[in-house]
């Protein structure tokens, strides 16, 4: 049987990775679950894809630091022989969600290594190793076009990511790989719902015409959609995904 292609997920060992993980190796591809810190979270999930009839393996990489994703790389195609998928998952946002003006240098910092620097470091290691036919999809989110006090700059890294997405696919021009960003509205993970009381979150739930928030799974529907077969002609541009949001 010709085994099916590898996904590199970034953050997964939690909250939207961990969904799209699920849901890419139900898809029947090989899942590489990268994490920084929640080793258990990953190795169980490892666990329950192989007990599903899937592929997996975690390693752990801070996708801030180059040589760990090349590590990451590595790694991947050692256990499963090339990479065919990158999912650029992993992101922060701090909870106390402080206006522009009180943003101190090391949540700065923080935010543009891991959102940014991360996902830059993951795209140029994927430049050297993804194949024909290959995708990757980074995460962005849609408050950049709701533009909410109190995320200034995590806004902006994301839309750095957006921009990188856009011109990175055409670079690739010739080597028929395609180049998407997810843009995810409120959505129930501990990156959300951490910090907030339960008006705030009933309040932003109820923004979307659709008057819920999203679920990991509705978020790991649409990368499914955009790393498998369906959305070949889907190159170099952001899918909001957020129940009519904005
Ligand atoms: P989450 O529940 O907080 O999970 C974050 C994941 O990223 C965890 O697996 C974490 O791993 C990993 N991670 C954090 N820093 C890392 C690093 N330096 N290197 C490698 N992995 C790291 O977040 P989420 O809500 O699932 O968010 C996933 C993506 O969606 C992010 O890019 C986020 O910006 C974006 N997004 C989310 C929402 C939302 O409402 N939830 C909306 C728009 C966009 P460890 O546990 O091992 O640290």
């Amino acid at each position: 049987m010709k085994p099916g292609k590898t996904a590199i997920i970034t953050g997964a060992s939690r909250g939207i990775g961990a969904a799209i993980a699920r849901r890419l190796a139900r898809d029947g591809m090989q899942v590489v679950i990268n994490y920084a810190s929640s080793a258990q979270q990953a190795e169980e999930l490892v666990a329950a894809i192989k007990a599903d009839g899937g592929a997996a393996i975690a390693v752990k990489a801070d996708v801030a630091r180059s040589a760990e994703v090349k590590a990451l790389f590595d790694a991947a195609e050692t256990a499963f022989g090339s990479v065919d998928v990158l999912v650029n998952n992993a992101g922060i946002l701090p909870s106390s969600l402080p206006t522009l003006a009180q943003t101190d240098d090391a949540t700065f910092d923080s935010l543009f290594a891991i959102n940014v620097k991360g996902s830059f470091n993951a795209m140029r290691e994927a430049a050297a190793r993804l194949h024909q036919g290959g995708a990757v999809i980074n995460f962005s989110t849609s408050v950049i076009g709701l533009a909410l006090p109190g995320y200034a700059i995590y806004a902006a890294t994301k839309s750095a990511v957006e921009t990188m997405t856009n011109i990175f696919a055409k670079e690739l021009r010739g080597k028929n790989i395609t180049v998407n960003a997810i843009a995810p509205g409120p959505t129930a993970t501990s990156l959300f719902l951490d910090g907030k009381t339960e008006e705030t979150i009933a309040r932003l739930a109820n923004m979307a015409p659709l008057e819920r928030l999203g679920t990991p799974d509705d978020i790991a529907a649409a990368v499914s959609f955009l790393a498998g077969p369906d959305a070949r002609w889907i190159n170099g541009q952001t899918l909001r995904a957020n129940g009519g949001l904005v």
